[in-house]
């Protein structure tokens, strides 16, 4: 790594640009538009904050990872958190309440973190941490869901609290997306994005991308179906295989070029949407210098290596927030500490 590679510089740029793109790309939704200007005079003061306090020697991170659930309706196929036994059918028996997610949540805000994402299992089995994330609106929370627990009063709670954000797993179209995850769930979330179309409300989509499917996911018509939806941000994860009967699904150098190098077109040609790679935006720009990499801290255990370029911090505290050294830090609030893709 770069002998002068400035952190703190590299991670108040980073929270900037991804501020910047998400204004750019709300431009025609005047709420939404509102709140990110809201938003960015927010995460600009936070910045000071945190520049502050690194004057005085404690660095905090911008980001947050909350793994608030080990809990997960879905059996997807190749499922590395399933695989590793970090996500199970059943409620944890020891996890923290959502009292004590608002406690967390309003001291990061205190501290100057701007974005929290919200992890799980299925995050939004989690009402009533939503709730409490919703009332911090300093922060944006992207969540990221399989979108099977998308009802009504989620559709209001987003509505009234637009640092909410979920960010959707879809796989490609129909076939792809309903191998992976069962039967029936692309349906879902065609009507999940038609609500939230009708609504106005903003989205982002995560897809795993493979052998199979990374023609589809970087082609116009997959990215045209989900602009036309609403959704802004598009999240692309390499797949990491859990088997070896599933490492042939593993992006080898020839996929992984084609998905940059259509990263970078889209980036040039689409600018409704922001295109998010990881591992390769990390990759292409040197490590940490890419300023958008600490969107998906969230799926680095299922790469390994990735600890080191990110330096994750496992904040065992259960219940309080203290300043860590690094990029992101992440609190796990079930006995199971560990992450879900
Ligand atoms: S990939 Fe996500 S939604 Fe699917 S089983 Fe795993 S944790 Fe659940």
């Amino acid at each position: 790594m770069d002998k002068d590679f400035d952190l703190q510089n590299y991670l108040i740029e980073g929270v900037e640009g991804v501020v910047k793109d998400a204004l750019k790309a709300t431009l025609r939704n005047p709420r939404e538009s509102a709140f990110m200007i809201k938003f960015a005079a927010a995460s600009r003061s936070a910045s000071k904050k945190r520049r502050t306090a690194e004057d005085r020697g404690e660095h905090i991170p911008p980001f947050l990872i909350a793994s608030i659930t080990s809990k997960c309706n879905l059996h997807c196929a190749g499922c590395y958190s399933r695989c590793s036994h970090a996500t199970v059918d059943s409620e944890p028996v020891k996890q923290l309440s959502d009292e004590e997610w608002l406690r967390i949540f309003t001291e990061a805000d205190e501290m100057g973190i701007s974005f929290i994402l919200l992890a799980g299992g299925e995050p939004m089995l989690r009402r009533g941490i939503m709730e409490a994330a919703g009332t911090r609106q300093n922060i944006m929370f992207p969540i990221f869901t399989n979108g099977t627990y998308i009802d009504d009063e989620y559709l209001k709670l987003f509505d009234r609290c637009r640092n909410l954000v979920p960010i959707m797993s879809i796989e490609g179209g129909r076939d792809l997306t309903d191998r992976r995850r069962g039967k029936g769930i692309y349906d879902i979330l065609m009507e999940n994005m038609e609500k939230f179309r009708a609504r106005g409300l903003i989205f982002g989509a995560s897809v795993t991308v493979t052998t199979e499917n990374y023609k589809e996911v970087t082609s116009d018509a997959f990215l045209d179906g989900l602009a036309e939806r609403g959704c802004k941000a598009v999240i692309f994860v390499e797949y990491v295989p859990v088997t070896e009967d599933s490492s042939v699904l593993a992006p080898t150098d020839t996929e992984r070029e084609y998905l940059m190098d259509r990263i970078g077109i889209l980036r040039e040609e689409r600018s409704e949407m922001v295109y998010i790679a990881f591992p390769g935006d990390e990759k292409s720009s040197g490590g940490l210098r890419c300023r958008r990499q600490g969107l998906l801290p969230h799926q680095l255990p299922r790469r390994r290596g990735a600890m080191s370029l990110l330096a994750l911090f496992r904040c065992e505290c259960q219940g309080h927030l203290s300043p860590s050294g690094y990029a992101v830090s992440t609190v796990h609030g079930a006995e199971e500490r560990r992450y879900a893709p």
